[in-house]
């Protein structure tokens, strides 16, 4: 299990709770059973994709599904938000792009829980590599995945600051502590590779 001791520290110390897992199983278990009963709405990610958490918590919980072209206020009065990152620094900073901005502002404002979501992949050693990482990884990689007509989709490998009407990286956060307002905000952090 990779020793996730420093991270923990430091995004404690930036009031964060964080709890890790060993496998994205274990952590859909917990958040299935924390999370019960509750209004969720979510941000697109690859991540709880792959966890398999949306299918989940769908039976559970009362979870405003976002879909494709479906309109992200429909969910603005959900309580819990929960999504993953785009770059997580071992020194504690959350970074996160994103082009309708709905899942960065919800990681902002308007909540009382935030989930945050990390795989193991997501995080880079210092705030610098967290930001190249996001930037030059993430993004290219989502704009692939959306089919977007960006010069980082035809091939995926590293961000070229477009001026693209399709570009996808409109606004980039970076959470230093936990905002104020969210009472509780909580990473989930994964010893797996999990999203892009
Ligand atoms: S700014 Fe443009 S080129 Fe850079 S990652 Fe975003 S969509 Fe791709």
């Amino acid at each position: 299990m990779t020793n996730f001791d420093i991270l923990r520290k430091n995004l404690e110390n930036n009031g964060f709770a964080v709890s890790t897992f060993a496998t994205a199983e274990q952590a859909a278990d917990y958040l299935v059973e924390k999370l019960a009963g509750k209004g969720i709405a979510h941000g697109g990610s690859m991540t709880l994709d792959q966890m398999g958490l949306l299918d989940r918590l769908e039976q559970t919980s009362t979870l405003y599904r976002h879909r494709p072209g479906a309109d992200p206020a429909a969910s603005m009065g959900a309580p819990v938000f929960i999504c993953s990152v785009n770059g997580l620094a071992e020194t504690g900073e959350i970074i996160n792009i994103d082009g309708a901005c709905n899942r960065v502002s919800s990681t902002m404002f308007g909540r009382e829980e935030v989930y945050l979501v990390v795989g193991k992949n997501k995080i880079a050693p210092d705030y610098d590599a967290a930001l190249w990482r996001a930037r030059n990884i993430a993004a290219p990689l989502n704009a692939k995945r959306l089919n977007r007509k960006t010069p980082c989709a035809v091939k995926g490998d590293k961000c070229y600051n477009c001026n693209s009407p399709e570009r996808i990286c409109r606004a980039l956060t970076v959470l230093w502590k936990k905002p104020m307002t969210i009472k509780h905000a909580e990473v989930i952090l994964i010893d797996q590779d999990l999203g892009c």
